[in-house]
């Protein structure tokens, strides 16, 4: 085999990638005709509201919008992402330089890492976290360093455990609240002590609020931007994939310090020609509605959460609370792996779920739910529950 069709060494580094055991343990059990409860993916079940699909409908048929896009968004996108950072979290910023479109957030932190990192920088990575963080560090020759999440402090890292060396060569850190996969929100001094660690090290942090809206109370919702000082290292990712159940449209913004906008418009202006306009202007028409839409898929989330909570308090498995996005981080029994209790509840309860370990060596010891799921499909777990204490 001629080795020059070998991936690059950075693609041969994965790791094993760990689903593709359960994915076939899923195929196998689905092929013999068991019916399995999802509660693996964060993909919403419901669908993206009416008043997106019509703008997008509309907005389609302009041929002004059937040319390459702006690569940073267009001034009407980013205008109202200005007012909606304004209206929902006090947010000021100055649309021209400090909001740039992205094609979902994902692809943000992706080319982040491809920006701003380079061979030697360190990346400070919590673990558990979405893996993007680390991959995407490692693909830019960064070296990540785990930054491990005790419930005891609430699933938010501790920056004082940091050596002064590991800081001095740390070129950024990942925070990501409300938090996939523990559903955590962090506390105000916690958050404080972060910023103050970052501005002292002139660390950048990457604040990740995909889950921005959703959470339980109100008054948890929040920007890292609202923190004095922040805007001198904070570069902030939103997504529309989850407030709008738009995760198929790919949509998002990053916003924060203009230097750290400008770097990423900068390197996405030679790799992607930007967000097709129509669904710019279909995202527009999301936020120009959010204020009645979320209520009622906030309170979607909590009924959800509310039937899990009981159904996992009746089968006196412990979990910690959510405050926000839609996961719940549930404890495995004591002595078997987050793959092996995984595996065994597929085949034994029909629950798939995702193992802990899937989000580093920290999440081992839980299991996330994904509150993907209609109350019916929850309520119905507890049959698969019985079943499973019994076998
Ligand atoms: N960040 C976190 C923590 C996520 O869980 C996800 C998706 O699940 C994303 C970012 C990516 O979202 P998107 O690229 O759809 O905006």
């Amino acid at each position: 085999m001629n080795n020059k069709l070998q991936p690059a060494k950075r693609i041969r580094d994965l790791p094993p990638y760990l689903f593709k055991a359960i994915d076939d343990k899923k195929a196998a059990l689905a092929a013999t005709g068991k019916k399995l409860l999802n509660f693996g993916i964060g993909d919403p079940d419901l669908p993206t509201p009416d008043f997106v699909i019509a703008a997008l409908a509309a907005e389609a048929t302009r041929p002004a919008n059937q040319k390459y896009p702006a690569y940073e968004g267009g001034p009407v996108f980013r205008r109202a992402v200005a007012a909606y950072m304004q209206s929902r979290f006090g947010v000021t910023l100055d649309a021209d330089r400090q909001i740039g479109a992205l094609i979902g957030s994902k692809e943000g932190i992706a080319h982040f890492a491809w920006a701003f990192l380079e061979e030697g920088d360190i990346a400070l990575v919590p673990d558990p976290s979405y893996p993007v963080y680390a991959t995407t560090a490692r693909f830019a020759g960064a070296e990540p360093y785990f930054l491990p999440l005790r419930e005891e402090t609430g699933f938010f890292p501790d920056v004082s455990a940091i050596p002064d060396a590991i800081a001095e060569r740390a070129k950024v850190l990942y925070l990501n609240y409300p938090n996939n996969p523990t559903g955590a929100v962090p506390m105000r001094g916690q958050i404080e002590e972060v910023l103050a660690f970052a501005r002292r090290f002139g660390i950048i942090v990457l604040a990740d609020a995909a889950y921005a809206e959703l959470v339980y109370d109100q008054a948890d919702r929040l920007s890292l931007l609202t923190f004095p000082g922040a805007e001198e290292v904070v570069l902030e990712m939103h997504s529309f994939s989850k407030t709008f159940n738009m995760t198929g449209w790919r949509l998002g913004f990053a916003v924060g310090n203009p230097t750290l906008v400008g770097g990423l418009t900068r390197l996405k202006t030679n790799v992607d020609s930007g967000v097709f306009d129509a669904i710019q202007l279909a995202g527009v028409a999301g936020l120009a509605h959010i204020e009645s839409f979320l209520p009622g898929l906030l309170g979607d989330y909590r009924r959800r959460r509310d039937a899990l909570v009981e159904v996992l308090t009746k089968f006196q498995m412990p979990f910690f609370m959510p405050r926000g996005a839609f996961y719940l981080w549930a404890h495995c029994p004591q002595g078997i792996t987050s793959l092996d209790f995984t595996m065994r509840l597929m085949e034994h309860a029909g629950i798939v779920t995702t193992p802990g370990s899937g989000f580093g060596a920290a999440g081992e010891g839980y299991v996330r739910f994904a509150l993907t799921q209609p109350v019916g499909v929850i309520k119905a777990m507890a049959e698969g529950l019985s079943a499973f204490r019994t076998s």
